[in-house]
């Protein structure tokens, strides 16, 4: 079977089924085996994997993931896809389902597959405008992924990886680790886009924590007033709880890291 992700392949699909790239879905398709190749090598796979993927497109990854994976589950919103899939992607470990993949109860789905595989994995070339939206879904939902190898907007790449706080890096930092791969240039896609992406991985080591979050989301409900004023609305004492757990009162919420909101966090559990 020849590769989807080839200037020659993908203009061949996209002529044979009349199918233009949509912008509202944020179709932009890979075009460079090597860079599908790339990506697919940065995470160990085998067949005790199973990988969720978002978004399949015309194949490009579903097409290298299935070679190595013990199975493939990619959530497609375009059904313009179908005849592709029938003609590129009829593998028995693969398995398409059409839907918006920001409704599928992601939980219960990853349980389910945690029964059978060792590791479940969520690898995604996602629209720009619902990057965030899918890792916060997806983070805050509890699943039980593994890890998840995201091609998203450079600069995203970079906040996420680096400095920049807010509640889900925190929390990211608290369950395990974002890294930045690799750069992935415009030129290896069609359409074309008009900044380079980056490959994103979050790993995730720990239990989704509740409370953890609640604590962060209202620590940064107003990011530039000083931590105390934005917690004592919801924590009755807040000022005696930051003195125990070593916070300055007139600190902000971009100035501490996990382990202070940690340290917080048991206090508070304590008082209450
Ligand atoms: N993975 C392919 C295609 C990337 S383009 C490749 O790398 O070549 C992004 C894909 O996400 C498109 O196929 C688009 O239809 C799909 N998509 C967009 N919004 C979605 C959503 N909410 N749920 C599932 N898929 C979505």
């Amino acid at each position: 079977m020849k590769d989807i992700a080839t200037v020659a392949t993908t203009d061949y699909i996209l002529n044979k089924y009349n199918l233009k790239a949509l912008k509202k879905f944020g179709q932009n398709f890979l075009i460079d085996s090597n860079v599908v190749t790339k990506i697919v090598h940065s995470q160990h796979i085998d067949h005790n994997t199973c990988v969720i993927e978002i978004g399949p497109g015309i194949g490009a990854m579903t097409q290298i993931l299935q070679r190595f994976a013990g199975q493939v589950i990619s959530y497609e919103i375009d059904t313009r896809f179908e005849p592709v899939y029938r003609e590129f992607l009829d593998y028995p470990n693969v398995e398409i389902i059409f839907g918006d993949f920001l409704e599928v109860d992601i939980a219960t789905k990853v349980d389910e597959l945690k029964k059978e595989y060792e590791q479940v994995l969520v690898v995604a070339n996602i629209p720009y405008y619902i990057t965030t939206r899918i890792i916060e879904k997806i983070i805050l939902s509890g699943a039980k992924v593994d890890a998840m190898l995201l091609m998203v907007q450079k600069e995203v790449a970079l906040k996420f990886s680096g400095d920049y706080k807010s509640p889900l890096t925190l929390l990211i930092d608290y369950l395990g680790k974002s890294e930045y791969l690799f750069t992935v240039s415009k030129n290896v896609f069609n359409p074309r886009p008009h900044i380079d992406s980056a490959i994103l991985r979050i790993t995730i080591s720990r239990e989704y924590d509740k409370k953890l979050y609640e604590l962060l989301e209202v620590a940064f409900r107003q990011r530039r007033k000083t931590i105390f004023n934005n917690l004592k609305e919801e924590y009755g004492d807040a000022r005696h709880y930051l003195e125990e757990a070593g916070i300055k009162e007139n600190m902000r919420c971009d100035q501490l890291d996990i382990s202070d909101y940690l340290n917080l966090l048991k206090v508070i559990g304590e008082k209450q």
